[in-house]
């Protein structure tokens, strides 16, 4: 009934009565010893994509050598949180934005310790805020209205303020790195606690880190030299404030086919490149990949297409884009850091893709990770390098 609770048997499909105990997945006995051997061949890293500390323990447990992608926008939505964000977005100036964020720097900068903490050392790429704005606005009358009550602010002003964000297209809108060209503050808070969160950790636990910074959606190399000028700012003003010599990276995802296009201007600006697989296969399709699964299905059955281009990489064109930008990338420059965070990252077909065209490691979610790891064995057997 509505409200019970019952436990599913993932391999099974057995259900049980109840919640069953259960303990977290490891690898131990024959299992241990074939991904020791895979590792031994394997020429690709694995990475996985992480938001928390709980679960990038969880990806080291399963062999997880680094995180390719912490996406932030979920470190906002707590019932602690909230609230700041919003006061950030409905802020009417910057001084006002500036006290919002101020109260998001001390949970932001402590997500990102517990990260840094968790991962002892390996390396960690961090996304800037990726997602529009009207994501954490409410939408239902009764919630505007007792936004607007708790905000001091008229629910005229809160309502108006909702409607000039919504957009036709989010997905291909005010989001990733457009955000910091207009709000310039949110990617000052964000590296700024990145950057504290690192010297802090290194200097708790003396691991030797190095943040890889990520800025998500370019599509142009004035426009990252722009943002990535606000975050090495930051960075440089908070190691000065401490006394640091931190080292850090600041680098791109590659999501767009104009940055692909543009890859070996992109690279003056970005000491690393992370394809993001997901937008990247939606860009370069022109469907949605919120919406593609409605008549996806019709092209299955109709043979015109063979699988989901969203989980298995579609080489010929995608792959195309991600091999010139590759390529393009590393002529400019030639240790250009490459890796893929989109979900394909878990995907062996695209996995042995990602070896074949030189990247150095691929990042899936955390229980995909030993997967990963097989496959990128499996790709260097095929394809020697
Ligand atoms: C991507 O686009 O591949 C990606 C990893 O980013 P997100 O899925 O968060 O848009
Ligand atoms: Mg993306």
């Amino acid at each position: 009934n509505e409200g019970e609770v019952m436990s599913i048997d993932g391999n099974t499909g057995n259900v049980y009565v109840g919640a069953i105990p259960t303990v977290d997945a490891t690898i131990s006995g024959d299992f241990a010893t074939v991904m020791g051997w895979a590792d031994e061949i394997r020429a690709l890293k694995v990475r996985t994509n992480a938001d928390t500390p709980r679960d990038a323990a969880n990806a080291v447990r399963l062999g997880a050598e680094g995180i390719g992608l912490t996406r932030t926008e979920h470190m906002f939505f707590d019932a602690d949180r909230i609230p700041a964000m919003r006061e950030m977005i409905l802020s009417t100036d910057v001084e006002h934005r500036t006290a919002a964020l101020a109260k998001l720097l001390p949970m932001q900068r402590s997500d990102f310790e517990g990260i840094f903490k968790a991962m002892e050392g390996r390396p960690v790429t961090i996304r800037l805020l990726d997602p529009p704005l009207h994501e954490f606005l409410p939408t239902a009358e009764e919630d505007i209205k007792a936004l607007a009550n708790d905000m001091g602010l008229t629910y005229e002003y809160v309502k108006g303020t909702i409607e000039s964000l919504h957009e036709n297209n989010p997905m291909m809108g005010f989001r990733g790195c457009r955000l910091p060209v207009k709000y310039p503050e949110i990617a000052e808070m964000q590296t700024r606690a990145i950057i504290e969160a690192a010297i802090n950790v290194k200097a708790e636990c003396g691991y030797d880190i190095v943040p890889e910074i990520m800025i998500p959606l370019t599509c142009e190399f004035k426009e990252l030299k722009y943002v990535s000028g606000i975050v090495k700012a930051t960075a440089e003003k908070v190691k000065e404030e401490r006394g640091s010599d931190l080292k850090y990276l600041v680098g791109t995802m590659i999501e767009i086919p104009r940055a692909a296009l543009t890859a070996d201007e992109i690279a003056k600006e970005a000491e690393f490149f992370s394809f993001g697989t997901n937008d990247l296969t939606q860009m370069t399709f022109g469907f949605s990949r919120d919406d593609a699964g409605k008549f996806l299905s019709y092209y299955y059955d109709n043979k015109v297409y063979e699988s989901d281009p969203f989980a298995h990489l579609d080489q010929k064109g995608v792959g195309k884009l991600v091999e010139m930008a590759a390529k393009l990338g590393r002529s400019t420059r030639p240790d250009l850091g490459l890796g893929i965070c989109g979900e394909h990252g878990g995907d062996p077909t695209s996995v042995e893709f990602c070896h074949k065209v030189g990247l150095d490691y691929v990042s899936c979610s955390p229980f995909r990770v030993p997967i990963a790891r097989l496959a990128a064995a499996q790709a260097a057997i095929k394809n020697p390098r």
